[in-house]
């Protein structure tokens, strides 16, 4: 296992991935004509490609190579008793507290405890009101009447339309016990403060799976999500120095835990949670059937029918966050000249070739003498197997600069030789290394490039 870092060593900050996401178009502040919307983010060209990617690598590792978890895409709006029997109406809460002489808002447990105890106001020195619990739960109505009736929530976690259907599952796919349910949406949450980016925000995407377990077996099960979850990183060409794990001590555990572990990233900000693994026992389950009085409980046919309620392992990762963690991991500036100018200097987001929004771009050296022809030919070719870009405009240099700013991994580059001999150049992002390539080979060649890739820098 790789050791961890004490404190951050990359060259991401904040301020670098946040103007560069949004200069190439991987994110954009919500409604910002209007002067932005706080907690929301758009994902522009490059970051739907790359949160696209992103869930699709997890939506893989997690549906397709195991044979015992199918997927689900569950609605949003859910009845609101699933909110009174999961225990969020009750304990889904931060404890808040505002400075009532510059209005701001804290969450008690983020500022220092001698603030806290002194009532005084981390940022001003001015006085803090009570604590007092804020549910963070979006509330809204559904259908005419705005009465009490017609609350409905915007989902905060998507665990809980796993539950309810697991029944519905089990028939419809004679799943057996242990078997998974993953899925992949949005969630909201009123969060009092959200700061770093995409990092905290008030609509999310989680990327979930529930594992059904017999009680007595779940210990074992938790401990082999946790293996499986850590080797996903390390599949997916993480920097594991920058990843830890976290228990969750006694005071942290959710209403619901039994024993609970954060896989953490070392982000420019310090380390924080990136991915929790929990054995939530059978709590929710039996909730469920307490508020629905639904039989929740599941029988084991292959076992004199015996009935339990199962236990559940979850694995509950944040899509979004996960967008930032890549960004991050990714993100690399290097000296490449010694001429005293800006040129001398490269950002390269170096994302494995199976995440990058653009897999390779096709570039003609000159627009004229039928380069620019030849290359929209190669690349009507390649865009049957892989996400392609065209680039004509400026000097050869600058594109290949423009491709490694948005973490394209391959470019090629058609010359007056390939005119001749049909063969092109094919250029690497991380080594800059060049080689000449037959067009014909160029598929495969990039195929096994990608199978193969290994992280070197
Ligand atoms: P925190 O304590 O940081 O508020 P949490 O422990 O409540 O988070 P979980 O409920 O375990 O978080 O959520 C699972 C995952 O969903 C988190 O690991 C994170 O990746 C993601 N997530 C949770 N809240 C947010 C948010 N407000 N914005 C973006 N991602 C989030």
């Amino acid at each position: 296992m790789a050791e961890q870092l004490n404190e951050y060593a990359g060259k991401a900050t904040m301020e670098k991935i946040t103007s560069l996401a949004k200069r190439r178009g991987f994110v954009f502040q919500s409604s910002e004509i209007y002067g932005g919307q706080n907690g929301a983010w758009d994902y522009g060209p490059l970051g739907i490609e790359l949160k696209n990617r992103i869930a699709a690598a997890w939506w893989k590792e997690m549906t397709q190579l195991h044979d015992d978890i199918v997927g689900l895409d569950a609605a949003i709006l859910m009845h609101p008793r699933t909110w009174e029997a999961s225990g969020h109406v009750e304990n889904f809460t931060d404890p808040l507290v505002d400075c009532k002489k510059c209005k701001m808002r804290f969450r008690a447990d983020q500022i220092p405890e001698e603030n806290l105890a002194a009532k005084k106001c981390p940022e001003c020195g001015g006085e803090l009101t009570d604590t007092r619990k804020f549910n963070l739960m979006f509330k809204t109505h559904i259908g005419p009447a705005e009465d009490t009736a017609s609350i409905i929530y915007l989902r905060p976690e998507t665990a809980q339309g796993i539950y309810v259907n697991y029944k519905n599952i089990i028939q419809s796919n004679r799943m057996k016990i242990p078997f998974g349910i993953a899925q992949i949406g949005k969630a909201f949450r009123n969060e009092i403060v959200t700061k770093n980016f995409i990092f905290r925000t008030c609509e999310f995407e989680q990327m979930e799976m529930q594992y059904f377990v017999k009680g007595g077996t779940d210990e074992e099960w938790f401990n082999e999500w946790r293996r499986r979850r850590w080797a996903y990183y390390e599949k997916l060409g993480v920097k594991m120095d920058h990843l830890r794990w976290h228990q969750h001590g006694p005071g942290e555990l959710a209403h619901y835990a039994k024993d609970a572990y954060d896989i953490e990233y070392l982000f420019p900000m310090g380390w924080r949670e990136l991915e929790g693994v929990h054995n939530r026992t059978d709590y929710d389950l039996r909730r469920h059937t307490e508020y629905s009085g639904k039989d929740m409980q599941y029988i084991d046919q292959d076992n004199n029918s015996e009935r339990y309620i199962p236990y559940i392992i979850e694995t509950s990762a944040g899509l979004t966050r996960n967008v930032l963690m890549i960004l991050c991991d990714a993100y690399d500036e290097e000296q490449v000249a010694d001429k005293g100018n800006d040129d001398d200097w490269r950002t390269v987001l170096r994302f494995h070739p199976s995440l990058a929004p653009v897999t390779v771009a096709v570039l003609p050296l000159m627009k004229k003498d039928g380069l620019a022809e030849l290359a929209q030919d190669i690349r009507r070719e390649l865009k049957e197997d892989f996400a392609t870009d065209y680039d004509q405009a400026g000097a050869i240099g600058r594109r290949y600069r423009r491709q490694d700013e948005a973490g394209t991994p391959f470019c090629v580059t058609v010359d007056y030789q390939s005119k001749e001999d049909g063969t092109v150049t094919l250029r690497f992002r991380d080594s800059m290394e060049q080689i000449r390539v037959p067009k014909a080979e160029l598929t495969s060649r990039l195929r096994q490039e990608i199978k193969e890739y290994k992280r070197t820098k």
